[in-house]
């Protein structure tokens, strides 16, 4: 049952996080405004207001179940629009540092990979098809609205789609703006609380992005290959992924400054310089489509919010807005989407109090940031990179390099990595009794092996 179903809500933002936001609410709230500050296409094309959407964005397991929960079908969709279905555990080579190509196995499990724009355009089409949703483009919220007393938000002031300003207001505001969390900040400090702690682990990430189209001759027995940087010294990585229209999108991934080429010939030249020849190979008699783009990230940066002591009512950030992770692991669309999802959950059971909603949700959300966060932390492992390691960091590196070779040798603890790495696992599994006592056995035998 609806439990504000005469409430209505606004959403600022039409990215991943604001989509899948405006699904979760769908059923508790009469009328949901989804606030896009650009005009937004027919289809899948490129955007300005999402700048990064045409670099490789995998698609993990973790989003697609989240957005199937709120979406049933959604996964059906994406593929149904050109989004192709890959093996995980059988179609992928994939090159860790250290270890060297995984073998493939058979995990029987299924991700769905596309670009960028297709994986927002199905799912804007879902969301602007519920009853009670309607997107308005072209209303780029300017600042939040609270009440005299700061204790709630209350609604948004935005430029018009046709030009001048307008005032929204509304029982719950969800900022799903994006990276920086911009709007939320200047919330919080204008209602006079305290400044937000924010942690950071600094490292300069450069991508350079094309798509190709796949030479006829010679394909390759895998769907996607993937050769991940190895710290404390190698810094590059590189991805191929295929996505709709038979096409390949590659990205090369430098990191401190590197910035990978943005023309044919240094593309593949610096693709050669990896360790593994895989994407060097695949690339070097592909013709690319369009023009090589660029992005560049500083980093990973997790705004705490869930340490706020008075949160305002009637707003609650979500995605990119509260936590940004290095976009290497591929993970910010399954957090958002699975924020989302515990966003309807926590809606379900709260019995319409609208004021417990903060708490609830950032208490709900913490773990599943920190599974995803542990990710973004062992970028610490360059001696460049900035930020504060942890006073088990080495511990914890050992205990990440002993799980590794477990999962090369053993195919069920591969799988459940894999499960991890896709955020469908919360990576405390491994902390349980019978992996421990395997993991410190190779824990024990990588030492021996180093003496
Ligand atoms: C280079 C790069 C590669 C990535 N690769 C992956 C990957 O492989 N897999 C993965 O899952 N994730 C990846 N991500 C992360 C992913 O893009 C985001 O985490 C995810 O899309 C969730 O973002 P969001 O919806 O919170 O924000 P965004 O996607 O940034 O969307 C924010 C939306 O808000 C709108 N907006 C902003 N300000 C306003 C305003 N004032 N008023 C109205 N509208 C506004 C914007 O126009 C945009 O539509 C990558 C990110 C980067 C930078």
């Amino acid at each position: 049952m609806a439990v504000a179903a005469d409430k209505t809500a606004l959403v600022i933002g039409a990215g991943i996080g604001g989509l899948a936001a405006a699904a979760a609410l769908a059923p508790h709230f009469a009328a949901i405004e989804v606030l896009e500050r650009d005009r937004l296409p027919e289809g899948a094309a490129s955007r300005s207001g999402v700048p990064h959407g045409s670099q490789a964005h995998a698609f993990f397991l973790g989003a697609q179940y989240a957005l199937c929960s709120l979406l049933p079908g959604f996964a059906e969709d994406l593929a149904a629009s050109g989004a192709v279905p890959v093996d995980l555990g059988l179609g992928g080579v994939f090159d860790f540092p250290g270890i060297g190509e995984f073998p493939r196995r058979d995990f029987g499990l299924t991700f769905y990979s596309a670009s960028r724009p297709l994986i927002e355009a199905v799912l804007r089409r879902r969301v602007a098809a519920l009853a009670n949703v309607r997107i308005v483009e072209g209303a780029r919220v300017e600042a939040l609205m609270t009440s005299p007393d700061g204790a709630a938000v209350t609604g948004v002031r935005h430029t018009r789609p046709g030009g001048g300003n307008a005032e929204r207001h509304a029982d719950l505001v969800i900022d799903a703006a994006g990276r920086n969390g911009t709007l939320s900040q200047a919330m919080l400090a204008e209602t006079g609380r305290e400044p937000l702690a924010e942690t950071r682990i600094g490292m300069e990430i450069a991508y350079t992005t094309a798509i190709f189209a796949k030479p006829d001759a010679a394909q390759p027995a895998w769907q996607y290959a993937y050769v991940l940087a190895g710290p404390p010294v190698e810094t590059r990585s590189a991805l191929i992924l295929p996505i709709e229209g038979g096409r390949w999108l590659a990205t090369l991934v430098g990191r401190f400054g590197e910035r990978p080429p943005a023309d044919l010939a240094g593309f593949l030249e610096f693709a050669r310089g990896l360790r593994n020849q895989v994407i060097y190979e695949a690339l070097k008699n592909a013709v690319p489509e369009g023009r090589f783009t660029r992005f560049i990230v500083p980093g990973s940066a997790w705004r705490h919010f869930e340490r706020l002591r008075a949160p305002p009512r009637g707003w609650l950030p979500l995605g990119d807005t509260i936590c940004d992770f290095n976009p290497v692991y591929g993970q910010g669309m399954a957090i958002a989407a699975q924020e989302a999802a515990m966003l309807r959950r926590v809606l379900d059971e709260s019995a319409g109090d609208l004021g417990a909603l903060p708490m609830a949700f950032f208490e709900a959300l913490a773990p599943i940031i920190a599974a995803a966060w542990s990710s973004s932390v062992r970028d610490l492992a360059f001696p460049e990179t900035a930020g504060e390691r942890p006073a088990d960091f080495g511990e914890r590196m050992r205990f990440g390099a002993a799980l590794t070779l477990l999962a090369l040798r053993d195919a069920e603890v591969h799988r459940l990595w894999m499960e991890v790495n896709q955020l469908v696992q919360p990576p405390t599994i491994f902390l349980a009794p019978e992996f421990r006592a395997r993991l410190g056995a190779v824990m024990a035998e990588m030492a021996a092996a180093r003496a």
